[in-house]
């Protein structure tokens, strides 16, 4: 199979493999239990910890273990009961159904970008905001301005939470500290790393409160014994591909780019900032769903809009929320694992899919 879904989850990368093999033979304890084979655990689960906080730019002690990134994104919103709430118009499902009735909610322009003079306008009066912006969207690729946040919403001495999930690894200049953020979100299995594994980085001293009661682990903020084994996996698969593996990806996404445009394709948000493996790709006439199971049937695995609703297959709302009402596009992500020839398949098969969707127009009028 060529796999161009990278976007939805990604294999686990042999590190990560490795560094998961490795811990399921040693076999430790439960990470608080006080006896030797606890305090091995809890040692591994601390150095494993520490690495991501080296990796994404906070201290160890702002990561909180969560079962993915839909949880963290959940604890970020409902932490902080009270609060006024804006998010952004394409957020994940799990930012835009956390968020409480009456959040507000800002649009954005038609290249994807976060809509700023909408901020300034959703922000005013509101009392020390709670805002969460993603870094960049996992159908378009598009890249937020979240500097440019951070300053409007402190200003206001309000917080600012970024779903990170699909920039993490794909760009090096996501760093917690140096962009300033309150709060922000990763998911281990985007990077190579096992699923049901992700973190909320939590500012020092943030009061953000538990969505579970048990345990106390992670200093309250998330009860629960920690998957140790996920966050072996998570820190081992993100120091395989650095940032630059990932840009080198961007010639094989552009070079694919330009030979279908040529040909009769679109691309939405092409125009600004994108992560470097994400294309939203529109075969003009011919709805998401037909073409993913088209190319399915060539070998190709790409999706149509968020692989994260239950395999169902709708029409894209981050289009919608651009101003664009099409059904006609799909998503296609590329890995570092991606070849030139995975990238000249494609680009055959999306011709041929092409050719003869419009032969069959034609022969219907
Ligand atoms: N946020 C974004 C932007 C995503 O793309 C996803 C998953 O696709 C999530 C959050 C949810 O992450 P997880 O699958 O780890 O729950």
């Amino acid at each position: 199979m060529i796999y161009l879904d990278a976007n939805a989850t990604l294999p686990l990368n042999s590190s990560a493999i490795l560094a998961v093999k490795d811990f399921m033979d040693q076999m430790p304890g439960n990470p608080s239990s006080v006896h030797q084979g606890g305090r091995s655990s809890r040692a591994i689960l601390e150095k494993a910890r520490q690495t991501i906080a080296d990796y994404v730019g906070c201290l160890s002690s702002e990561v909180v273990f969560t079962s993915g990134g839909t949880e963290a994104n959940n604890m970020a919103l409902k932490g902080f009961k009270g609060k006024p709430i804006v998010i952004s118009a394409v957020e994940h499902a799990s930012i835009r159904r956390a968020a409480p009735e009456g959040a507000h909610v800002v649009c954005v322009a038609k290249d994807g970008v976060l809509d700023l003079e909408d901020l300034d306008q959703k922000l005013e009066g509101l009392e020390k905001p709670l805002v969460s912006i993603m870094f960049a969207n996992n159908e378009t690729g598009v890249i937020q301005p979240i500097g440019q946040v951070v300053e409007r919403v402190h200003a206001l001495e309000g917080l600012v939470h970024c779903d990170a999930v699909q920039g993490l690894g794909k760009i090096e200049d996501l760093h917690f500290s140096e962009l300033n953020l309150d709060m922000m979100t990763i998911s281990a299995h985007k990077v190579g790393g096992p699923t049901g594994i992700g973190a909320l980085i939590i500012k020092d001293g943030l009061p953000c409160a538990s969505l579970l009661q048990g345990g106390g682990q992670q200093k309250g903020y998330r009860s629960g014994t920690e998957n140790v084994l996920g966050a072996v996996g998570f820190a081992a698969a993100l120091v395989e591909d650095s940032a630059s593996s990932w840009q080198s990806v961007k010639v094989l996404r552009d070079f694919m780019e330009s030979t279908l445009c040529a040909v009769g394709a679109k691309v939405e948000g092409r125009s600004t900032d994108r992560l470097p493996n994400t294309s939203c790709l529109r075969m003009p006439g011919f709805s998401a769903p037909s073409q993913v199971m088209a190319f399915d049937l060539q070998g190709i695995a790409v999706s149509a809009g968020p692989a994260c609703s239950s395999g169902k297959i709708s029409s894209s709302f981050v289009l919608k929320a651009m101003g664009i009402e099409a059904d006609d596009a799909i998503r296609v992500s590329l890995s570092p694992r991606t070849t030139q020839e995975d990238v000249d398949s494609f680009v055959h098969a999306w011709k041929e899919i092409y050719q003869s969707q419009l032969l069959r127009k034609k022969e219907v009028s």
